[in-house]
């Protein structure tokens, strides 16, 4: 089966055949730098960096660039706000985009060109531009002419006649059109600017995307990506200034993120009701929000909510849940467990099967234009059946002969989700952290004579495992209470006393 892409430009779920068949080249736009990321971003990022991660599991080589744009009104208007030059805030929130990237545990881009590097050739797009009657200068400012493009609209659907009547754009009797858009713009007193043929000035915002993507992919490259909201004018001005300039396809497959909402408006920084990546990091780990963001196929709107933030949370611990329980039945060897004849081959077939079926499951979803949800359903599905295994079948058996199945499970589980980017700290306890106490305590409880804190909790737990075993409710209870007292987790379980600490 092959992997199949939802593509903007044909409306339909299409076969991806990348240009090489071993080699994947990816673009998605980048952020302007002149705030920190709000969340609604980052779910676009987040977006791209599973199709990138996806794509290379399947064994392409993925080439993924990614612009920023560091000149650009609205940076030019903070600065100005704050009184200090515009390159210095561009820097400031460059570094603050890579480092929130780097949180949400975003893959770098192969690379990552700026739009301040990117100037000569800019320019040299707008030559070519009007050099073939695509572009007209007006006072130097140059502007792209739509109607010189017969394809203008074919990527948002939208007719350009329609377009026009339908808008209420400020007559600009510069213009020759109301549609046409900047290519390069003339430097005001104080802005950030460039020589070129037309005099001072600095390039419109969706003239690098086409520069860049060329120079660093070639024409056409197979997947350009972005949210939903750039589709148009952005990609369709990108598409009308490569394709009028180059006379080729610009892209093979364009993909587009569905937006994240806030009681169903559509999140913004205008809107005021954004939320910055950073903030939300702050409170919840980044395999938590990347798993809420994944519960939703790409393409669909995302409600954003703290309550589905805690319901990811919960989903996250459900995960982890088998794979400490594994690594704590392997820290205290085999449980005494007797198997027995209680139909042990029945669970290992069925493991077994769960274990291949994850997998297949994963990928026929992911294949299906990375519908993550399904594949996260995949994953939770093998979790149901490994804690079946543990907890009512059974278990890693008398002498652990059930350990290397259940590594498989862990494997089959923890695969699928480092390919989604997600880590889950499978770390029961951490040694070193028991406290001190719990010696003592398994001297006056178990006898336990030896040096070894964990050799003391699997102490307490046989003991107190002996003490139920004879009802001896005093001693059970009061270990309980202590260890409690310590910071123990008791639980009793239908195998026996679980101890846990630090979770
Ligand atoms: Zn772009």
């Amino acid at each position: 089966m092959a992997i199949r892409v939802y593509n903007t430009m044909t409306r339909t779920k299409e076969a991806f055949v990348p240009r090489d068949p071993e080699k994947v080249a990816m673009y998605v736009c980048g952020p302007t730098v002149y705030n920190h990321i709000h969340i609604g971003n980052a779910r676009t990022f987040l977006t791209f960096d599973i199709i990138r991660r996806y794509l290379t599991w399947r064994g392409y080589d993925v080439t993924f660039v990614q612009n920023i744009t560091d000149v650009d009104d609205k940076i030019i208007n903070r600065a100005a706000e704050q009184g200090i030059p515009a390159i210095e805030l561009a820097e400031t929130f460059t570094a603050a985009f890579r480092s929130a990237m780097a949180e949400l545990g975003i893959e770098k881009p192969s690379r990552q060109p700026m739009a301040t590097q990117t100037i000569p050739q800019m320019i040299g797009m707008v030559e070519r531009l009007i050099a073939t009657g695509h572009a007209y200068e007006v006072d130097g400012d140059v502007y792209f002419s739509v109607r010189s493009f017969p394809g203008y609209g074919k990527l948002s659907g939208r007719d350009i006649d329609d377009l026009e009547s339908g808008s209420r754009v400020e007559v600009d009797t510069r213009k020759n059109d109301p549609l046409d858009f900047a290519l390069w713009k003339t430097a005001k007193p104080g802005e950030p600017r460039w020589p070129s043929p037309w005099g001072e000035g600095r390039p419109g915002w969706h003239l690098e995307c086409s520069v860049m993507s060329e120079e660093e992919l070639g024409l056409p490259f197979d997947i350009h990506g972005g949210a939903s909201d750039l589709i148009f004018p952005h990609h369709e001005n990108e598409l009308a200034q490569s394709e009028a300039a180059t006379g080729e396809t610009f892209v093979k497959y364009w993909l587009h993120g569905g937006l994240l909402q806030v009681n169903a408006e559509k999140m913004s920084k205008s809107l005021g009701n954004f939320m910055l990546l950073k903030d939300v990091l702050a409170v919840y780990p980044t395999p938590v929000v990347r798993l809420f963001m994944m519960q939703t196929h790409y393409r669909s709107p995302l409600e954003f909510s703290t309550d589905r933030l805690d319901e990811a949370r919960t989903a996250y611990e459900r995960v982890a849940g088998p794979l400490r329980d594994l690594e704590i039945a392997k820290r205290s060897r085999a449980r005494e467990r007797v198997a027995g004849d209680d139909g042990t081959g029945v669970w290992v077939t069925r493991l077994t099967k769960a274990i291949a079926d994850c997998r297949a499951r994963f990928t026929e979803d992911m294949d299906d234009d990375f519908n993550t949800a399904g594949a996260l359903a995949a994953v939770f599905g093998l979790v149901r059946e490994m804690n079946a295994f543990i907890w009512e079948g059974p278990g890693i058996g008398a002498h652990g002969e059930n350990l290397p199945l259940l590594e498989r499970a862990a494997a089959g589980i923890k695969e699928p989700l480092a390919v989604l980017g997600i880590e889950i700290d499978a770390h029961p306890v951490r040694v070193a952290e028991y406290p001190e106490e719990v010696m003592q305590l398994a001297a006056d409880y178990a006898g336990y004579a030896g040096s070894d804190s964990s050799e003391a909790v699997d102490a307490l737990r046989k003991a107190r495992d002996v003490a139920r075993s004879e009802r001896n409710w005093s001693v059970a209870d009061g270990m309980r209470d202590r260890l409690q007292e310590l910071g123990f987790v008791v639980e009793d379980k239908p195998d026996g006393t679980h101890i846990t600490y630090g979770r």
